[in-house]
């Protein structure tokens, strides 16, 4: 006999922005499905966190009253309350440009290096999750919530029944059925319902395609073994997203507390060919030959699990809401993870489609909303992917890829300030794509950079995106006197205080909420 279960919200797909929206929606009263294909704890990719994920975060932990999902927005808060989460710290983006065939050599003036710290200490400091442990904890949170969690549950179809959507499988060898008013895919990319409706993906307008290669390791040496640091690094380099850049692609590096390190390739289709990035383990062995210093910092590590080949990692979908669905961000687009964007843009996703079915009943108002998430949904997936396909175009020259991506760290730490200030319309869209000034600015660096310019092209650029960061930025990221190391200072934040449209007295009380306490002066 069919198993019927019938709720206001069903959610396809239980990782963690699964598991967050149910947890909302039970906040809310509302009674929810989570229906999971797999089971947990279980593998997922997409691990490191930056200051604005870990914001949204927490504000949607305060508004939805759950303050155990706050917990795990800061280094600090995780560590005291969930030890048996595992994660790591992220103090930072690491960014080491590499040539093939050579060892990495950086000079003082750190030519091939960009670090840019996320936070002033550790107790405040971004994550990476740990996603086995850290997506079944929020399910199991939902769970006792009193969500419906439907785990290894094979769904076949989806219909839409003119009052509610219907899902259709089976699950432990009986046929289920869950009706829902509403339908939330949270299933990743090229996940369920882009599937089921037959919507189909959209091709990328400004990535080149690439393939990924990935697993967990032990014993992966520490960057600052293989080239230590000349001087003192605004934060200890592999306490950081670890990026090694190179022609072609790039490798992440990220450490938990736990033993192990997530680390993986994004490569062009071209590279990738070069590598037979489908044999797995061996295309990783010749893609570290090919990189001395890497190789270095792998030549004791082990692969726990075996070696992930995604033949594509960016995808992007053609639809996004209809009268009584939604795709989440991460369901909608993946873009490659070069700057840590999918976080953000899921969250920034939930925040507006909780906000939604909070405040519009099913009937014209709720259309219009949902066309406006399916309209802003694609325009920062838009964003998104043409910075990043233009980092991809200067892969082999530093000085442009560091200039271009002042672009993101200019706006993400003007988007959180101002947030964290009560100004959330300072700063409007994901990396500022819809103000009136940045917005075109960022597309058109972008554009331009996709060129790889060189010459007075190359120098032109360099000035319109210093001219298009100077009024966003409050980080320094202008001082060259830092030489492409840039510290959390509490006065950096104080002396923009105009730019933030607030007084300094106002930027140092934000400091010490924050906690900078000590340096706020
Ligand atoms: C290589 C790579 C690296 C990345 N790194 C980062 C990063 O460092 N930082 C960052 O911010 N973002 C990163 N991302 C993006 C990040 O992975 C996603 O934003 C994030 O995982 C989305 O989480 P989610 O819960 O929406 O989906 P997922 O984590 O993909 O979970 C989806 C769940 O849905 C289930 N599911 C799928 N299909 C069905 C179905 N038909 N029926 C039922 N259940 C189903 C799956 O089993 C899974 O449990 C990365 C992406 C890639 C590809």
């Amino acid at each position: 006999m069919t198993r019927s279960v019938h709720v206001d919200i069903a959610i396809v797909g239980s990782g963690f922005a699964g598991a967050l929206c149910a947890l909302a929606l039970r906040q809310r009263g509302r009674r929810v499905a989570l229906v999971e294909r797999g089971r947990h704890p279980r593998f997922a990719i997409g691990e490191s966190t930056t200051p604005l994920t870990n914001l949204l975060l927490e504000e949607l932990a305060d508004r939805y009253g759950l303050p155990q999902v706050r917990a795990f927005s800061k280094w600090g808060t995780w560590q005291r309350t969930r030890p048996d989460v595992a994660c790591g710290l992220k103090r930072g983006f690491t960014f080491l440009f590499h040539r093939h065939g050579d060892p990495f050599i950086d000079g003082d003036a750190h030519a091939r290096q960009l670090l840019v710290a996320a936070s002033p200490n550790d107790e405040v400091a971004d994550t990476h999750w740990y996603r086995p442990e850290f997506d079944l904890a929020l399910v199991e949170q939902a769970q006792a919530a009193g969500a419906i969690y439907l785990d290894e549950t094979r769904l076949e179809k989806v219909r839409d029944t003119g009052s509610g959507m219907t899902l259709e499988g089976t699950r432990d060898g009986r046929a289920i059925e869950v009706t829902a008013g509403f339908l939330i895919d949270a299933s990743g990319p090229r996940g369920f319902l882009a599937t089921a409706l037959g919507t189909g993906g959209a091709p990328l307008r400004w990535l080149p395609h690439t393939q990924g290669l990935y697993s967990h390791f032990e014993n992966v040496d520490l960057w600052e073994n293989v080239a230590p640091a000349d001087g003192t690094p605004p934060y200890p380099p592999d306490a950081a997203a670890l990026h090694h850049v190179f022609p072609g692609g790039w490798i992440w590096v990220l450490r938990f507390n736990n033993g192990i390190t997530s680390a993986g390739a994004a490569l062009t289709d071209q590279l990738a060919a070069t590598l037979h990035a489908s044999e797995g383990a061996p295309a990783w062995d010749r893609l570290l030959q090919s990189l001395p210093s890497v190789q270095e910092q792998f030549r004791s590590a082990r692969a726990t699990l075996p070696f992930v080949h995604a033949p594509r990692v960016a995808f992007r979908c053609r639809e996004v809401a209809g009268e009584r669905w939604a795709l989440l961000p991460s369901a909608a687009g993946v873009i490659d993870p070069l700057l840590s964007t999918g976080f953000p843009l899921t969250l920034l996703g939930i925040a507006r489609l909780l906000d939604l079915l909070d405040t519009t009943a099913p009937g014209a108002q709720r259309q219009a909303a949902l066309a406006a998430y399916a309209h802003t949904t694609q325009v920062e997936l838009d964003v998104t992917e043409q910075l990043v396909g233009a980092l991809y175009a200067c892969m082999a020259d530093p000085v442009l890829f560091k200039r271009l991506s002042l672009l993101y760290f200019a706006a993400a730490s003007y988007s959180e300030t101002v947030r964290r200030l009560g100004r959330p319309h300072l700063a409007p869209g994901f990396l500022l794509n819809a103000h009136r000034h940045f917005g075109p600015e960022v597309r058109g660096c972008a554009a331009l950079g996709a060129e790889a310019p060189v010459g007075a092209a190359r120098t032109a650029l360099c000035d319109r995106i210093d001219r298009a960061i100077e009024p966003f930025d409050t980080a320094g990221l202008l001082d060259r006197t830092r030489r492409d190391w840039y510290p959390v200072v509490a006065s950096d934040l104080v002396a923009s205080a105009s730019k933030l449209e607030a007084s300094p007295d106002e930027v140092r009380r934000l400091l010490e909420r924050c906690g900078f306490v000590n340096q706020a002066s």
